[in-house]
């Protein structure tokens, strides 16, 4: 597979990045998770947005029209039509202090044939989620070193034989999952749990255009107390929950709908 790396097209298995990059030392990288629909890519302006808040909070400069550029190039020159694209902004060479102003910074963007994250099955029988003894860290951008975090509570989870963990916080508020936002039905009404510390998620904003649903801050307490649960993401799309802290949730024809409405939408 061909890959992007600072204006040029090289083997992304052979891309290699010095021992001493800063990013691999402190985390002060920043990437995105987009996906391509029949060579189409979904949402592109609002991921390269998204992008450039991580890099704005690093202090880091890139050039967004080069990346959104690559990402279109990486799919049309790889000849892929589903895939999922990663582009990658980070801090290299110069120093090993804090200081990010000596370090150079690459740029690049790969491309993976990739479905759910969270495995064929999830989508038609639902994930089992752990609730996470971590708490999530309190920054809502997809800045690399925040994701040891997320590392963390999924190898918790997977231990109890888990697929997914759900951040709750210090006063029993839901956050998010460690790579999806969190949906739900109550009383016949679906809602989108809001968190300040959760990701905003560009699949949690098309849901809720698509379902016309508000959304709240939510206890855990009033979470297990839902008809249904959902999780949104790039990869993981519309997810069922099946199971939450030892309870099932019912599949039901609400988390269905939104899986087909949104199925619908991007596919080309
Ligand atoms: N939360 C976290 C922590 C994530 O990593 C992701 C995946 N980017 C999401 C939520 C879902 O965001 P999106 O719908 O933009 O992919």
């Amino acid at each position: 597979m061909k890959a992007w790396i600072d204006g040029r097209m090289v083997d992304a298995e052979g891309a290699q990045a010095p021992m001493l990059s800063h990013a691999l030392h402190y985390g002060t990288g920043v990437f995105e998770g987009i996906r391509s629909y029949g060579g189409a890519i979904f949402k592109l302006d609002a991921h390269m947005a998204r992008f450039q808040r991580g890099a704005d909070a690093l202090g880091m400069k890139i050039d967004r029209e080069a990346v959104a550029q690559a990402c279109r190039r990486v799919i049309f020159e790889n000849d892929l039509g589903d895939a999922y694209i990663r582009p990658l902004a980070f801090y290299a060479l110069g120093s090993l202090q804090l200081d990010v102003a000596p370090l150079s910074v690459h740029q690049a963007v790969f491309a993976l044939r990739w479905n759910s994250h969270l495995g064929t099955q999830a989508a038609q029988e639902g994930i089992r989620v752990k609730v996470s003894t971590i708490r999530r860290n309190p920054l809502p951008l997809k800045v690399t070193g925040a994701y040891a975090n997320s590392v963390m509570a999924k190898l918790e989870a997977a231990r109890s034989g888990l697929d997914e963990a759900l951040f709750v916080d210090d006063r029993g508020r839901v956050c998010e999952c460690t790579g999806e936002n969190v949906f739900y039905v109550r009383r016949g009404e679906m809602i989108a749990v809001h968190h300040p510390d959760a990701l905003p998620g560009i699949t949690r904003e098309t849901v809720m255009r698509l379902a016309k649903c508000g959304e709240r801050e939510t206890t855990l307490e009033e979470l297990l107390d839902a008809d249904e649960i959902f999780v949104t993401g790039t990869s993981a799309e519309v997810t069922p929950v099946c199971e939450l802290a030892g309870r099932r949730f019912e599949i039901g024809s609400a988390t269905r709908r939104m899986q087909e409405l949104y199925r619908r939408l991007v596919q080309p």
